[in-house]
């Protein structure tokens, strides 16, 4: 069966292989996702314990949800679709849903501006990519991503504070 995703406009952020690993900054959460199958389909989980989306994500699954080719692993009777929210500076601290074609290019460029200003991980900004199933509120998040490199962030000193204690 051909698992691949339809180009919808997220597919931009298909740069995982399907090795489980992190790529550029990007996590994967597929091998975790894969585990919490498996623990279902022993029966070791309930459905109740596994498709217990929040109604705040059913409502973007429903309305701003990217289409995937992907039948869901737990009712197999629809197809995932992908919700991206973002969390950064300014942000509601429950992230932001992405709701428009452009909206995660936009804050691509606004966190590459904000970046020579930046202090520290805190103020990235970051994209959280979760399935979701609109028929039986299966839901996973499946990636995480800096929607800039790091590298780029001005100042950041993540493992020199470890140093100076010893
Ligand atoms: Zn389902």
């Amino acid at each position: 069966m051909n698992m691949r995703r339809r180009a919808g406009w997220l597919s931009a952020l298909s740069i995982t292989g399907d090795d489980g690993e992190s790529v550029g900054g990007v996590i994967d959460h597929r091998l975790s996702r894969r585990s919490l199958i498996n623990e279902y389909r022993r029966g070791r989980l309930r459905r109740d314990q596994v498709c217990d989306a929040h109604p705040d994500l059913m409502r973007a699954a429903r309305n701003f949800g990217d289409e995937t080719q992907v039948c869901c692993p737990i009712c197999q009777e629809d197809n995932v679709v992908l919700v991206t929210y973002v969390f950064g500076p300014r942000l509601p601290h429950h992230g932001r849903c992405i709701t428009r074609p452009h909206e995660l290019e936009e804050f691509r460029q606004l966190a590459q501006r904000e970046a020579i200003h930046a202090t520290g991980y805190d103020s990235l900004y970051t994209a959280y990519v979760v399935e979701a199933c609109r028929s039986c509120k299966w839901h996973h998040l499946l990636r995480t991503l800096p929607l800039i490199e790091p590298s780029l962030v001005a100042n950041h000193q993540p493992t020199r504070r470890k140093q100076s204690n010893r």
